[in-house]
């Protein structure tokens, strides 16, 4: 069975993001950037269905500038086999990584698609159902736990009040949620071993399409600062501030 993680090269989640001064976006200028945190985890659900010897090959795809080659290296060191990198510059919105990856799927043929169910710079939380409509996959979004049995996809999912346990016929798109697993950190020897695995480097025209630009980011801007707490002498004094001051009660 063969797998398709695609993960993206976004700012690193322990930075905190600053805002450029005229509001245009986030200032990415020497900012740390890593692999997508729930592509992480995608990446680690797929080496783990290696391990068990339900998979036999993960191919991992990103979309992005020739630096995002370090993501698809950070994701062979975990496991991965080999990499696709379809390189562009500039941003790149849901629908094009979903034409694209459809791309890469009717080429390379696989019996999932694993995806993060966000990236976290964007939020979008879009391109994995997209590509889902796109292909007339069956699809598994928010997935906390995966099994493959009798060619099923057997898709957990924490929904309000419970769990929903969705079975897919193959081949399906699979989105992660955060408790699905805990990606694991590679070691010195597997990170020597990626970097002889083979990375592919392809453009959009190869998948015969054009990323276009339908959205327009007016403004971006800073949350407010929180201000500071003040200390009250008593209940009775709590109370009247809750009421007169906040307006809450
Ligand atoms: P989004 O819909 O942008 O929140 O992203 C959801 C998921 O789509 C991510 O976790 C990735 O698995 C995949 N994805 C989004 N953008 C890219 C990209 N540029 N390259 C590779 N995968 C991507």
């Amino acid at each position: 069975m063969k797998v398709l993680v695609p993960v993206k090269r976004v700012i690193d989640y322990n930075v905190k993001a600053r805002v450029k001064a005229d509001g245009s976006g986030v200032d990415l200028a020497n900012v740390k950037m890593s692999m997508n945190p729930f592509g992480e985890i995608a990446v680690e659900e797929a080496v783990r269905l290696k391990e068990k010897g339900t998979v036999s090959e993960i191919v991992v795809v990103s979309i992005g500038p020739k630096q995002a080659q370090e993501t698809i290296r950070t994701a062979l060191a975990m496991g991965a086999d080999r990499g696709i990198l379809i390189e562009m510059d500039g941003p790149v919105e849901p629908l094009s990584v979903a034409k694209l990856l459809k791309g890469v799927v009717d080429a390379e043929k696989p019996d999932l698609a694993i995806l993060g169910k966000q990236a976290i710079d964007d939020d979008a939380n879009q391109t994995g159902q997209m590509l889902a409509a796109l292909l007339d996959w069956p699809q598994g979004t928010f997935a906390s736990k995966l099994e493959i049995t009798d060619g099923k996809a057997l898709v957990t999912r924490e929904i309000d009040g419970g769990l929903q346990t969705l079975s897919l016929d193959m081949p399906a798109v699979i989105t992660t949620d955060l408790r699905l697993n805990e990606p694991r950190y590679a070691s010195l020897p597997n990170i020597m071993k990626a970097k002889r695995k083979p990375i592919d480097t392809k453009t959009p025209g190869d998948f015969g399409v054009t990323p276009d630009i339908r959205l327009q980011q007016i403004t971006v801007s800073e949350p407010p600062k929180r201000e500071a707490g003040i200390i009250v002498g008593s209940v009775e004094e709590l109370v009247d501030k809750l009421k007169n001051e906040a307006g809450v009660i």
